[in-house]
């Protein structure tokens, strides 16, 4: 259905038309204010990036703002290389906050707003171990227990959380806790966590505070503070929404103002992990080379790797957001990918496996240049010169002594054309003393070029190659799925880390890349024809090129689509 009523156009997601809604009734003064609120404990990963595009393109849409808020209420696990490296690859997505925050910039209205709730004896210091509590709790069907402590008086309530934030006692002594309801059905609401002790110094605001809030006391009041009027989180927040509720309840004084919480479905990807705390894990054992390995399925990975924002925009807007959890196929992320490349990637020439291919009837020495169309895709995209000349590299793989029928690439006595130059013909080979391929010979047609007369000659195959002497050596690193299992997470018997793919990079050192290349920037995008889509790694340097290949050319998403 198209709700816009305009042809063409995408018909809303359920978020959007929610949105919509809100401003048709005039809610909160017809304001729209989202954040992203990530916790700095870690880097963005693909899952996020479908937060951010919801966060900051709901608030685009509707001319509000969306801040970026830091979760940062638990010091031991953050730290500012993460608070970087988020704002870096929320910019490179293509989004820009409105401001910067830290839930710890709230942590003063926080601990004022707590003891105005011991103050209204709707919370208390529960000294009791966590497993006496996780003891008293209950279970969905049978109701918990009240805690001993739970009539202490004001005062001592009082006395307690003021010392206990002034640093006298160690962590896991006591606790702060909402007086609600301990047989309530929502076991969130089962005298919740409020406050615990953290020693650790906090990487903002040092040893200001010894006491530091929990999501749920932290989460709904900073988007209260701030006047965020739409909370979007991942369905997993949807039980503690009562929760969110029951405190911008108790805190609310503006009867035109209340942020509302909005759950969506996570992003889960075929063979990978989405979890920041498997990713460290990763990271940490030397599992992978870094955060941004092209592996992972971080948002630095996939950049290193060679992903464009663009396609990672067109992938979350192809998933679309709904109210049920599933896993996506990683197909329809490289689908993306290989659909934003060939709009924009340089077509160029590389060998990966070389080997040389002699062609005998051309004049030594003689060196001719064609000018090599850079995109087909893109008349703007121009061309640039290839150099042709006697001794060439053509794929080792290209090569078949004796071929079945089908075999279309070169073969003694096969025509086969290279592409952009001469058709040219197998006339036999030189082997080494193990019998391996060591070169190739073949004779050309002269008039066989673009624009001569038989040009038009009709062969089945077409071979891309390089110029021996105008080609550069370069490293190409190859990536396949990281894991082996479709979906690691689910994998109850065995640690994630089991899983893993053991082939998952294969970096070939002796590949041939034309000359052109020498101009290639880090991160810039190729297709290497008949190959696949590649970037110029980082880590390249002095001469020496590395090219990451980000997808092959085959697209496997559009077998899986035509069959569906
Ligand atoms: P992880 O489980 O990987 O540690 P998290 O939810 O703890 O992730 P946060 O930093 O708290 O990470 O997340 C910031 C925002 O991104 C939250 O609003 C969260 O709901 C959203 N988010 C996290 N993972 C996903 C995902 N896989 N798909 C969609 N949104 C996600
Ligand atoms: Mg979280």
């Amino acid at each position: 259905m198209d709700t816009n009523g305009e042809e063409g156009k995408k018909s809303l997601n359920f978020i959007e038309a929610f949105v919509e809604k809100d401003l048709a009734d005039g809610r909160n003064g017809g304001r729209v204010q989202t954040r992203f609120p990530p916790e700095p404990n870690g880097y963005l990963h693909i899952g996020h990036a479908k937060a951010v595009c919801l966060d900051f393109g709901i608030a685009k849409k509707y001319g509000g703002i969306c801040k970026l808020r830091f979760d940062d209420t638990n010091p031991g696990r953050e730290d500012v290389e993460y608070v970087d490296s988020i704002m870096e690859d929320i910019k490179w997505l293509g989004f820009q906050w409105d401001e910067v925050v830290y839930a710890s910039d709230y942590f003063r209205q926080l601990y004022d707003f707590a003891i105005e709730l011991i103050k209204q004896r709707k919370a208390y210091i529960d000294e009791q171990s966590s497993e006496e509590i996780a003891g008293q709790k209950g279970t969905p069907v049978q109701p918990g227990m009240n805690s001993p402590y739970r009539e202490r008086p004001t005062e001592e309530n009082l006395d307690l959380f003021r010392r206990m934030n002034e640093g006298e006692f160690e962590e896991g002594r006591m606790i702060l806790r909402a007086k609600i309801d301990m047989a309530s059905s929502n076991m969130h609401f089962r005298d919740p966590v409020m406050y615990r002790i953290i020693k650790h110094p906090h990487h903002r605001t040092g040893t200001e505070w010894h006491v530091y809030p929990m999501y749920d006391f932290a989460h709904g009041q900073s988007d209260y503070f701030e006047g965020v009027t739409h909370s979007l989180c991942t369905l997993e927040f949807e039980v503690h929404r009562p929760l969110y509720d029951y405190y911008i309840d108790l805190l609310k004084k503006d009867d035109n103002y209340r942020p509302r919480q909005t759950e969506f479905n996570r992003l889960n990807l075929t063979y990978t992990v989405m979890s920041k705390r498997k990713l460290l894990q990763l990271v940490q054992d030397g599992l992978v080379n870094g955060w941004d390995d092209p592996r992972m399925p971080t948002l630095c990975g996939y950049r290193r790797r060679g992903f464009t924002p663009l396609s990672i925009r067109n992938f979350v807007d192809k998933i679309g957001y709904t109210k049920y959890d599933g896993i996506v196929d990683v197909a329809l992320l490289e689908h993306a990918v290989r659909e934003d490349l060939n709009r924009i990637a340089p077509r160029v020439s590389a060998v990966l496996d070389p080997v040389k291919l002699m062609i005998t009837n051309y004049p030594e020495g003689q060196t001719e240049m064609t000018e090599a169309v850079n995109n087909p895709e893109d008349p703007t995209a121009g061309s640039h010169e290839t150099a042709f000349s006697r001794e060439l590299y053509i794929e080792r793989e290209d090569f078949m002594e004796d071929a079945p029928k089908k075999f279309f690439r070169m073969t003694p006595g096969q025509e086969v054309r290279l592409k952009g130059a001469y058709i040219v013909k197998c006339t036999g080979v030189k082997k080494n003393a193990e019998g391996g391929i060591e070169e190739i010979y073949a004779e050309y047609a002269p008039d066989t070029k673009s624009g001569m007369p038989e040009s038009n000659r009709k062969v089945k195959g077409t071979l891309h190659w390089v110029s021996v002497a105008h080609s550069l050596p370069a490293e190409v690193r190859l990536y396949d799925r990281l894991f082996l299992a479709e979906n690691p997470a689910e994998e109850k018997d065995k640690g994630f880390t089991e899983l893993l793919n053991p082939d998952s990079l294969q970096v070939l050192t002796g590949c041939r890349v034309e000359a052109e290349l020498q101009k290639a920037k880090p991160y810039d995008h190729f297709q290497f024809q008949r190959t696949g889509y590649f970037n110029l790694d980082p880590d390249s340097k002095d001469g020496k090129l590395i090219f990451n290949r980000t997808v092959s050319l085959k697209d496997s998403w559009s077998k899986v689509k035509d069959k569906a």
